[in-house]
């Protein structure tokens, strides 16, 4: 028994089967009924998103003996022969072979003659961009004045390239690409009457990868279907079956690109091509990868992620390290990729600079790479790899303690020292002299930051700090709030409380406030001009 292509025997015999584009089958259904059939059709949009199949069920509506509320009937001497293509009346035509002026005076020749059975000729003409010039002049000449029983459909997944003269005779259909909700229902309904078992994950996953295209979708299926044979077809296997359960490929690109080792980065990408990956598919699957990771930081999100269960615990720990605005720069960068990909002829130098880019958002201005930046000095400074211009180092000094500065001591510190000494509260001598070891601790930009801190004695044993800029900083530091106070208790040997104060509370404040690097410079120079 031959067998037959699931898009081929699935294909909508009927309006009522067609998966989505409701707006096209409306309007056509309408029409049919109410008598109203146009001359000349367009129909443009994604390929596999129902244009020739809905072109044919119009063809068969039209010349239906007894159509069903605007659908063919498939009963009827008419639709039986159109299904058995033995009609002289449907003329399908691949524009992409038959693009030439000849084709289409043939056309304008045989138009002459009414249908000798039926209502109407119907020209569906495929990939109808590919026309000539020429080719559309000759049309153009027939659409300006076409025979009563004559419908040309015009089907194209590149409408921009049909001329303007003829898309102004035409009634213009635009198809959208299918929703993967409406895909996989319908891969439901195909799973189920042909007795194939497959679970929920996997034909979301297929519907997902068929990207908005039916036939696409359903072609991917019959695939797993005939692979997983007999069993049931899980999501494993059809990620096996399609080549993308490996993601391993992905975890180690993202590794070297969160090292900013191009180096690795680029090899990774070169084994992966070299293995036969598509260069566009592959972009489209990391993409996806770090898609995946970034939606799932968000509680709950796991229902939207086409994964096993174990590939999303693994994405879920893989994203713990990494921030949103990180993993939006990359793909940012990935998605560029993905539309230059489009239109190069050579794929692999794009891919490569955006590889590069990745590892290096130095290069880049936009918040996102910022970010990321910012979280790169910061590792920078946990590993010691560089460090920042201490501040002071009073925290080190044995008699740091003794010595106190204060913020309106600008110039003449030594002199004021003794006063000083006595105006500044115990505790926050301790905390300034155990400033270093509190910066270190907390490491990273939040202890960059805490370089330009004051800070205050609140009452209730409350030390509150001002960082100068204060939205952002504040923010960072509130981050380490619990820290911060550990540290400040174990200086003071008391509980304390943090309060972090904003740029308005800080001016208007009666508390007095001390500068802390300002004060260990001045402390450093009291205790030079001691020595
Ligand atoms: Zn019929």
């Amino acid at each position: 028994m031959a067998y037959q292509a699931l898009y081929r025997k699935w294909r909508p015999a009927g309006f009522d089967e067609v998966s989505g584009q409701e707006h096209v089958v409306t309007a056509l259904r309408n029409q049919v009924r109410y008598g109203r059939v146009g001359h000349a059709y367009l129909f443009s949009g994604t390929r596999g998103t129902g244009k020739t199949s809905i072109a044919k069920i119009f063809a068969r509506a039209v010349n239906c003996e007894n159509p069903q509320d605007g659908s063919p009937c498939n009963e009827c001497a008419m639709c039986r022969a159109i299904n058995a293509q033995r009609s002289v009346n449907v003329i399908e035509i691949d524009a992409a072979s038959n693009n030439g002026v000849d084709n289409i005076r043939r056309i304008r020749e045989e138009v002459v003659y009414p249908p000798t059975e039926g209502k109407y000729k119907v020209y569906i003409i495929d990939e109808a961009h590919m026309l000539t010039p020429g080719a559309f002049n000759a049309l153009l000449k027939t659409l300006e004045e076409p025979p009563e029983y004559v419908i040309f459909i015009l089907a194209t997944t590149e409408a921009h390239k049909v001329p303007a003269t003829v898309v102004s005779r035409c009634q213009s259909y635009e198809f959208r690409r299918l929703p993967s909700e409406t895909m996989k229902a319908r891969l439901r309904e195909m799973a189920d009457s042909e007795g194939i078992k497959a679970e929920d994950e996997a034909l979301m996953f297929l519907a997902r990868r068929g990207e908005g295209s039916m036939r696409d979708a359903i072609s991917l299926f019959d695939q797993c279907a005939a692979f997983a044979a007999g069993e049931t077809l899980t999501y494993d296997k059809a990620a096996q079956v399609l080549g993308v359960a490996d993601t391993s490929v992905f975890r180690d690109m993202l590794d070297s690109v969160l090292r900013q080792d191009a180096g690795r980065a680029l090899q990774l990408f070169d084994g992966a091509v070299m293995g036969g990956r598509d260069i566009s598919q592959f972009n489209s699957d990391f993409i996806w990868y770090l898609r995946n990771i970034l939606l799932l930081k968000n509680p709950g999100a796991e229902a939207v992620i086409d994964a096993s269960a174990d590939s999303i615990n693994e994405m879920k720990a893989r994203g713990e390290d990494i921030s949103e605005e990180r993993l939006m720069y990359y793909l940012g960068v990935l998605s560029e990729l993905s539309q230059s990909l489009r239109f190069s002829s050579n794929k692999r130098v794009p891919a490569e600079i955006a590889l590069i880019r990745l590892c290096r958002p130095e290069t880049a201005s936009s918040p996102e790479a910022l970010a990321s930046r910012l979280e790169i000095i910061e590792e920078k400074l946990e590993n010691g790899v560089f460090t920042v211009q201490a501040a002071g180092n009073a925290g080190s000094r044995s008699r740091s303690g003794t010595g106190a500065g204060e913020e309106d001591a600008a110039g003449n510190a030594a002199e004021e020292a003794p006063t000083m000494q006595e105006a500044m509260p115990e505790d926050i001598q301790k905390i300034i002299a155990g400033w270093d070891r509190i910066r270190a601790g907390i490491g990273g930009a939040a202890g960059a930051l805490l370089q330009n801190a004051s800070v205050s004695e609140g009452g209730q044993g409350q030390i509150m700090l001002y960082i100068p800029d204060s939205g952002f900083g504040s923010k960072f530091i509130d981050g380490h709030r619990e820290e911060l106070e550990k540290y400040f208790s174990e200086c003071v040997n008391r509980k304390v409380n943090l309060k972090l104060v904003t740029r308005a509370q800080y001016s208007d404040s009666s508390n007095r406030f001390f500068d802390i690097a300002k004060t260990v410079r001045d402390l450093n120079r009291i205790i030079k001009s001691e020595e």
